[in-house]
């Protein structure tokens, strides 16, 4: 039996890029031969082979890319949708995300594109609680935060320095503290939590110490969980109520 390989859903990141370049050029998209969606088609390979993806030789090529654009006009108001190809829920959920902030779209959209081109380290895989929640800046982003987060020589001043400023190591949003409540075992345990937005991030940037938050692992679970991270002031707002 022969089988047909197709090539996988978009994801957010590869979304971000594409409806970019849409906002970008619209209303007269370039078409399948020219450079401008040859150049994305390439971007978007570079990107999946940084996040290890199999990229198989018609991989977002310039005509799924073509395709992809032509979907996002039905979810644009200034066009009547009808006749046109429907798009997908992850296209909706990023058109509504960033379809009215142009700004914040070209500036996730920047971020991802950096990404792509470095070659700087990052997390191989996704956390478990990643997937059931990937958030709407997509796979590239995340894991570079996550990276960030967990520079141990960071985290180790940063530690240093919450226990010389408060004489202790308690969670910054809720207070919990793990060495008063499991002693010598919680003892030097927090997690810490980069609060720098994903669409900021940049290849080679340096984590300053005011980046980081001491979190318990129950409140930097509840951070990352959901599309849309909470900032700090928006935890605080939850947990104290
Ligand atoms: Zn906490
Ligand atoms: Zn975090």
């Amino acid at each position: 039996m022969s089988e047909i390989k197709r090539n996988p859903p978009w994801d957010y990141d590869e979304i971000i890029l594409a409806l970019d370049f849409y906002f970008e050029h619209s209303p007269s998209i370039p078409d399948k031969q020219s450079s401008e969606v040859a150049e994305l088609s390439s971007t978007l390979r570079k990107l999946a082979k940084r996040l290890g993806n199999a990229v198989s030789g018609d991989y977002r090529n310039p005509n799924g890319v073509y395709m992809k654009l032509m979907n996002f006009k039905s979810l644009d108001p200034a066009y009547d949708g009808a006749g046109l190809a429907s798009a997908s829920a992850k296209d909706r959920e990023v058109f509504e995300a960033y379809g009215d902030d142009l700004k914040s779209l070209r500036e996730a959209a920047a971020a991802i594109y950096d990404g792509a081109m470095s070659d700087e380290p990052i997390a191989v895989t996704d956390e478990p609680d990643d997937l059931d929640h990937e958030a709407v800046e997509g796979k590239l982003l995340i894991r570079t935060h996550r990276t960030r987060e967990r520079n141990v020589g960071i985290i180790n001043k940063k530690k240093e320095a919450v226990r010389k400023a408060t004489g202790k190591l308690a969670c910054e949003a809720c207070g919990f503290d793990y060495e008063e409540k499991y002693g010598e075992r919680g003892r030097s345990f927090i997690e810490c939590h980069h609060t720098v937005p994903v669409s900021q991030l940049r290849p080679g940037q340096k984590t300053k110490l005011s980046d980081l938050v001491v979190l318990c692992a129950n409140c930097h679970r509840m951070v990352h969980r959901g599309k849309h991270w909470l900032s700090i002031d928006e935890l605080q707002e939850v947990v104290l109520g």
